[in-house]
C-alpha cells in the first residue's frame, strides 16, 4: 500500500517529523541510508530543545546523557572568558540542557519513532525520485544494502537528508547565505583529559580563533569522560595549510595534522589535552551556510539541514530540526487532507525570523569590529541600561529563544556592532571585575 509520507533521512529532523505526522494518523515511512548507530557531529543541545523532547516523549531517555548548564566563550589562552548560565533566563529543569553522543541520540530518536508507529528502514539509500509519478504522488528509487534496487510509492515526500541536501541538489535550487563564510570543520573525541572548571561543570566551551583563521574550537564534555573537541576554520586558510601539510605528511593525514596543529595552538586546549588520548579518527565536515530557495511543492517538502544550514557556532542545529518538524507537520497534514498549501507556507514563514536572528548573531561573532564574546563578561552589563537589556537578550539567544521577539533581538545584536556602544561598554566601571571571569555555571542536582 502507498505510504502517506515518505521521509528520506532518519536523523533528528526525520524522526521528529515522522512522530508528529504519525500522531495525526498518517502512514509514515523513513528511508535511511546508514545502519544505525552511526556517528555524527552536532552534540550540544540548546535548552529550547527540552520542551520539544518532552512533547516528543523522549525526556526520560535523555537522562542518560550529560547535562549542560551553560556556555563559556573564551579567548585562546583562557585569560578572558564569559560564562552564560541558562538558569539566569530559564526557570526549572529545562534550564539544564544536554550534550549527546549522536550515535546514541539519533538511534534513540529513530527507535522512538518506530514505537509511535513509524516504519523506518535502514540501509535504504534513496537514489532518485519522481515528484510527479504516473497516477499521482511520488515514486522513490532506493538501493538496499548497496545492491538491491527497490521502488517505493507514496503520496508525499520529505527530504530530511541533512547536509546531503538530496532534493535541492537534484532540483538545483541551493543558495549560499552570502553574509557567512565557508569553513572546514575537523573533530575528534578525547579521553584522559584535564577539564577546566567550567567544562567539569558541564558548560560547552567555545574558543574564539581570530585573524585569518576566523574560526573557533568547541569543547563538549560528553558522558563516560569523553570530551568532543572540534575546530571550524576559514576554508581559504585550511586550503593553504593543506598544501603545506600534504607535502610534509602525505595526502592521507593532512587533516589530522591540521586539526592537531590548530587545537594545540590554543594554550587553553593544549592544557586540557596534554595527557589526553585521541580516541577517534579525525572527522571532517563541510561547514558552509546554505538554504534551499524553494522548500515545498504539492508533493514534497524540504526540512532540517537539508532545507537550510547555518554555521553551528551557537549549537542551533538540533533545536532548528525539532522546531521545524513541529512547525511544518500541520501543513503536510492539511495538504494531504485537502490539497491546500496555505498552512505549509505559513509554517515555513514562521521560521524566517528566527533564521535571520541566528544569521545576524553569527555575523556579529565573526565581525572583527564588533565586541567579542569572551569580552562580554557578566556583572558589568548590569550597570548600564542598554547593556543590561543586551546582556539578558544574549542569554535568551544562547538558550535558543530565536523565534519569539525577532525584531527586538535584531536591534540588540546591532548594539554590539555599534562602535559608540562598544566604547561605552568597555569603559564601564566594574567591567574588569576579576570575579566575573572566574564564575562558572553550576548544575543544580534538584533539577536533574
Ligand atoms: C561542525 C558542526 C558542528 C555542529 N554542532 C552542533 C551542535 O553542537 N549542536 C547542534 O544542535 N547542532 C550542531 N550541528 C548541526 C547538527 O549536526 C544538524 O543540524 C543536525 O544533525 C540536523 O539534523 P538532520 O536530521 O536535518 O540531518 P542529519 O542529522 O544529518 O540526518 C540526515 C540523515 O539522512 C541520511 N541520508 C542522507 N542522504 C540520504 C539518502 N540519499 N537516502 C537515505 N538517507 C539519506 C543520512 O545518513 C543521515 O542519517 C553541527 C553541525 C556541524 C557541521
Amino acid at each position: 500500500m502507498k505510504k502517506d509520507v515518505i521521509i528520506i533521512g532518519g536523523g533528528p529532523t526525520g524522526s521528529s517529523l515522522a512522530i508528529y505526522l504519525a500522531r495525526q494518523g498518517l502512514q509514515v515511512q523513513i528511508l535511511e541510508k546508514a545502519k544505525f548507530p552511526r556517528e555524527h557531529v552536532g552534540e550540544s543541545l540548546l535548552p529550547s530543545c527540552y520542551p520539544l523532547l518532552e512533547e516528543l516523549g523522549v525526556l526520560d531517555k535523555m537522562k542518560t546523557f550529560s547535562r549542560k548548564p551553560g556556555v563559556t566563550f573564551s579567548n585562546k589562552d583562557g585569560s578572558q572568558a564569559s560564562h552564560w548560565c541558562f538558569d539566569k533566563v530559564v526557570d526549572g529543569p529545562s534550564s539544564l540542557s544536554f550534550h549527546v553522543r549522536r550515535s546514541e541520540f539519533d538511534q534513540m530518536m529513530l527507535e522512538h519513532a518506530r514505537s509511535e508507529g513509524v516504519e523506518a528502514l535502514e540501509e535504504m539509500q534513496v537514489m532518485d525520485v519522481d515528484l510527479h509519478a504516473p497516477g499521482g504522488g511520488v515514486l522513490v528509487k532506493t538501493l538496499h544494502q548497496g545492491s538491491k534496487e527497490i521502488e517505493i510509492a507514496g503520496r508525499f515526500l520529505v527530504d530530511a537528508t541533512g547536509q546531503d541536501c538530496f532534493l535541492s541538489r537534484k532540483l538545483g535550487n541551493q543558495k549560499r547565505f552570502e553574509t557567512l563564510n565557508i569553513r572546514l570543520a575537523l573533530s575528534a573525541h578525547w579521553t584522559d583529559v584535564q577539564l577546566t572548571p567550567s567544562l567539569a561543570n558541564g558548560n560547552i566551551t567555545i574558543v574564539h580563533v581570530g585573524g585569518e583563521k576566523s574560526g573557533w574550537i568547541w569543547l563538549i564534555p560528553l558522558k563516560d569522560d569523553r570530551l568532543s573537541i572540534g575546530l571550524a576554520i576559514n576554508m581559504d586558510f585550511a586550503q593553504e595549510q593543506r598544501k603545506k601539510l600534504m607535502k610534509e605528511h602525505g595526502a592521507r593525514s593532512w587533516q589530522k595534522e591540521l586539526y592537531l596543529q590548530e587545537i594545540s595552538d590554543a594554550p587553553l586546549v593544549q592544557e586540557v589535552i596534554q595527557n589526553g588520548t585521541m580516541c577517534w579518527d579525525v572527522v571532517s565536515t563541510g561547514d558552509f551556510s546554505y538554504y534551499a530557495e524553494e522548500k515545498f511543492g504539492p508533493t514534497h517538502a524540504i526540512i532540517g539541514d537539508a532545507a537550510a544550514f547555518l554555521d553551528p557556532i551557537f549549537s542551533s542545529g538540533i533545536f532548528l530540526s525539532l522546531h521545524s518538524a513541529k512547525a511544518i507537520a500541520p501543513g503536510i497534514v492539511t495538504l494531504l487532507e485537502n490539497g491546500s498549501q496555505a498552512e505549509i507556507e505559513q509554517g515555513y514563514k514562521s521560521l524566517d525570523g528566527g533564521y535571520r536572528v541566528i544569521e545576524e548573531l553569527i555575523s556579529a561573532f565573526y565581525d572583527p569590529n564588533a565586541i567579542n564574546f569572551p569580552e562580554l563578561s557578566g556583572s558589568a552589563g548590569m550597570e548600564f541600561a542598554h547593556m543590561e537589556s543586551a546582556y539578558t537578550v544574549y542569554h535568551m539567544l544562547l538558550s535558543g529563544d530565536f523565534f519569539n521577539d525577532c525584531d527586538r533581538y535584531l536591534k540588540v545584536i546591532q548594539t554590539l556592532r555599534d562602535a559608540t556602544m562598544i566604547e561605552k561598554y568597555k569603559n564601564l566601571k566594574g567591567h574588569a571585575d576579576p570575579d566575573a571571569h572566574s564564575l562558572v555555571c553550576a548544575i543544580n542536582p534538584a533539577l536533574i
